[in-house]
């Protein structure tokens, strides 16, 4: 089979997930092959970097691609498309994969599934998802095809190995003169971080009480080298902003080390951390439903026990 991904470059930097779209297909290519296609204005840099985890890398460069405008990059992407023919296209499930993908699946006419977390061609095509926000995962049974667009959730494929693979520069010029038009891109406020790219991460809930306490929070992320992300009440509070949270409505972690502080644990939260390597959870409710995922917890008061921790790390490193 021959499994395409598109990259994702933002603010001239190439978003990791790319690479865990390559890591998926590997995964699925059986004797196939895994292409990458990398567009934009000077992209040489992200070819070379893709080319580690693909079999050959599609280099598509051109001016009118230096900034992402949804009708030039989907008309770019159909007529390679058209003319190499992938049994499987992968995006992103970003807000650009959001965009592109069901453009090339009705271009294409081809089934989509969005925001997959896997996918089986063992016996047809199975692809795995949430549904009932995350109450359910279900594989939906795709209808044969030529070709398949699946966009992919973001954290889920991180592992794989390098390969080593080819570029190819191909020359493809926009047909189309778009309707939108590119101004400018607003930067991040500065110290923004991506949790989802995060090693450790240390996260509030609920029982940090005030946004004045968040302080707290980020010594011991300090401390231990992590970031700070939260539990929904806690983003819909305004205490943290929206790209720190974690869960179903927001993103997706598979960090080193999580540890959850004031969390009760719902479903929706759980979703978005249960798969990180080592959770470790402080709750004053022994019941409290994040321990059932946690490998340590501790029954207590966050406002003792992350001074106590601040201070025991502190000295450690002193
Ligand atoms: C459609 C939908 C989507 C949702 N998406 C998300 C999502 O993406 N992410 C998400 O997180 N939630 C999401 N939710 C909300 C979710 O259902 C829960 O309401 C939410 O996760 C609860 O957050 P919490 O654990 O911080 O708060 P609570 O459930 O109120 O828990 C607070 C916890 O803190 C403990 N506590 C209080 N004080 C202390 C203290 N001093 N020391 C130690 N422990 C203390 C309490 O024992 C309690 O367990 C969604 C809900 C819906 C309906």
């Amino acid at each position: 089979m021959r499994v395409f991904a598109v990259a994702e470059i933002r603010m001239n930097e190439l978003d990791p997930v790319s690479v865990e779209l390559l890591n998926l297909a590997n995964e699925i290519k059986a004797d196939g092959s895994a292409e990458a296609i990398v567009l934009g204005k000077d992209v040489s840099e992200f070819a070379n970097e893709l080319s580690k985890y693909s079999d050959k890398v599609w280099k598509i460069e051109n001016d009118s691609l230096e900034n992402y405008n949804p009708e030039i990059y989907a008309d770019v992407l159909i007529q390679l498309f058209q003319k190499e023919k992938p049994d499987v296209i992968l995006f992103p499930n970003s807000s650009r994969g959001a965009e592109l993908a069901p453009l090339i699946s009705t271009r294409l006419d081809a089934p989509i599934v969005t925001d997959i977390v896997g996918l089986d061609f063992s016996n047809g095509v199975k692809a795995k998802r949430y549904i009932f926000q995350g109450k359910l995962m279900v594989d939906i049974l795709v209808k044969d095809a030529d070709t398949y667009v699946f966009t992919v959730r973001q954290g889920v494929f991180k592992e794989g190995k390098e390969i080593g693979g080819e570029i190819v520069d191909v020359k493809i010029e926009p047909t189309v003169s778009p309707a939108r038009q590119f101004i400018s891109i607003i930067e991040p406020e500065v110290g923004e971080v991506d949790i989802a790219q995060a090693d450790i991460i240390v996260s509030v809930g609920r029982g940090i009480e005030d946004e004045s306490n968040i302080e707290l929070a980020e010594e011991l992320a300090k401390a231990l080298g992590g970031v700070v992300a939260g539990s929904r009440p806690v983003i819909d509070s305004g205490w943290l902003p929206k790209d720190r949270q974690v869960g179903i409505s927001g993103k997706t972690v598979k960090p080193k080390l999580y540890l959850a502080l004031g969390i009760s644990g719902a479903f929706q939260h759980i979703m978005g951390m249960k798969d990180s390597e080592l959770i470790i959870a402080v709750n004053k409710d022994p019941e409290a439903p994040i321990f059932g995922v946690a490998q340590y917890g501790i029954v207590g008061d966050i406002f003792e026990i992350v001074p106590a921790l601040i201070e025991k790390l502190n000295q450690i490193k002193s």
